[in-house]
């Protein structure tokens, strides 16, 4: 494995195998900057660009990745190997130190402006169980479940970066007496992984399974918040609206494809055959170990490898009328579910309804989330040489109002 003059990368899950891209302001008010984690450091991109070290048409002196998610896979290729060469080169080391902030001086932003937000339901055991709670006694599936990758368009501008404080939020909900409007009281969250779209395309150009990697630029972590009782009420006939719009948190970096190679596992086989659209030509998933822990408690581990729809798939299905993609569009996975209770994505399914609750580690007593609670969503995958990706973690803890009101 190449060695790293970096102090702690060698061995870290932020290595020079992983590099995930993010923004960052230095103490408190600074400017927006464009980073690249290496251990417990970020490199401060725009300084590296500015200093002709790193050569991107002036993408990485930008405010948000859009400007550089837009270049495409050769760029980013070649952007990122330069990363290497300069991080791992000791000839580089003199100049490339000073750009060097430790992780704990800075404050990590979101890191694109987020184009527009689709949400997949694309796990099979978190869309049973959901059946199973919701419909009680119908089938566990609705009927077009396994012919498309079932989603919606979500709100783009309440995505909010790891960290933000989650408001809970009011809305309406059933009770025996017809509907009540209140502060949710079945406030959950849903583990997923966002996929980040850099090239984009026409209007009337879908995007086959096939040209996923020309078009998508990294990964994320991403957290669904969800008013389960607003949800309730409100989903049909046409699906989440105000139960999930009022924020979805995403995590500070972008892990990009070229670090997720040794991560790609297969898929799933589908019954019944999909329709031809939707076919690869080899069905891949990503080896993705998740954990949830809910004030500190580690309550679940869901794995992503067994995902039903795969992230070709879905993008192939969101451009097959022919919408057009943008640089900075996010679509996330769905909820990552498995088949153990232990391994499921939300706290509806952990609880199976909020009819068992669970105890954490500090002896109290859960069903949804309380004012005060914290969630903290991280995730690991195989890397090269028998390294470790780290996603970085996406955490978010939820008030009853925001702190300055
Ligand atoms: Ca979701």
């Amino acid at each position: 494995m190449t060695t790293c003059w970096v102090p702690g990368a060698d061995g870290s899950p932020y290595g020079v195998q992983t590099l995930p891209y993010g923004a960052f302001r230095r103490g408190g008010g600074g400017e927006r900057r464009l980073g690249v984690r290496i251990a417990d450091f970020v490199l401060d991109l725009r300084g590296a660009e500015d200093a002709d070290l790193i050569l991107a048409g002036g993408a990485l002196c930008e405010p948000t990745l859009n400007a550089f998610l837009a270049l495409g896979r050769a760029q980013w290729t070649t952007v990122r190997r330069r990363i290497v060469e300069l991080l791992t080169e000791t000839e580089h080391r003199s100049t490339v130190e000073p750009l060097l902030i430790p992780l704990s001086e800075v404050d990590l932003v979101l890191p694109f402006a987020v184009g527009d937000y689709v949400d997949f339901y694309s796990s099979e055991q978190h869309a049973s169980n959901v059946g199973q709670i919701f419909r009680p006694g119908q089938p566990l599936l609705t009927p077009n479940w396994r012919h498309l990758p079932i989603g919606y368009h979500g709100r783009a501008g309440t995505v909010v970066v790891s960290g933000t404080p989650i408001v809970r939020p009011s809305g309406q909900r059933r009770s025996s007496d017809g509907p009540v409007f209140g502060p949710s009281r079945r406030l959950d969250i849903e583990a997923e992984v966002g996929f980040v779209v850099g090239v984009p395309t026409a209007l009337g150009d879908p995007v086959p399974t096939d040209r996923f990697a020309d078009h998508v630029f990294g990964v994320t972590l991403v957290n669904d918040w969800s008013a389960r009782d607003i949800q309730a009420w409100e989903y049909q006939p046409l699906g989440p609206f105000l139960g999930k719009s009022f924020a979805t948190s995403v995590g500070p970096w972008v892990v990009p494809l070229e670090a997720l190679d040794h991560a790609w596992v297969p898929a799933p086989a589908q019954d019944p055959p999909v329709l031809d659209y939707l076919r690869e030509s080899s069905r891949r998933g990503l080896d993705l170990s998740i954990v949830v822990e809910w004030n500190g408690t580690r309550v679940s581990e869901p794995p992503f490898a067994g995902m039903y729809w795969t992230p070709a798939q879905q993008l192939a299905h969101l451009t097959v009328n022919g919408a057009s993609l943008r640089a900075g569009d996010l679509y996330a996975s769905g909820t990552v579910s498995g088949e153990r209770r232990d391994q499921v994505g939300s706290f509806l399914e952990l609880t199976w309804g909020g009819t068992e609750p669970i105890k954490l580690d500090d002896g109290s007593e859960r069903t949804f989330l309380e004012d005060g609670d914290t969630v903290v969503i991280t995730a690991t995958a195989p890397g090269p040489a028998g390294t470790t990706i780290g996603f970085g973690e996406v955490t978010g803890t939820v008030v009853s109002t925001l702190p300055n009101r």
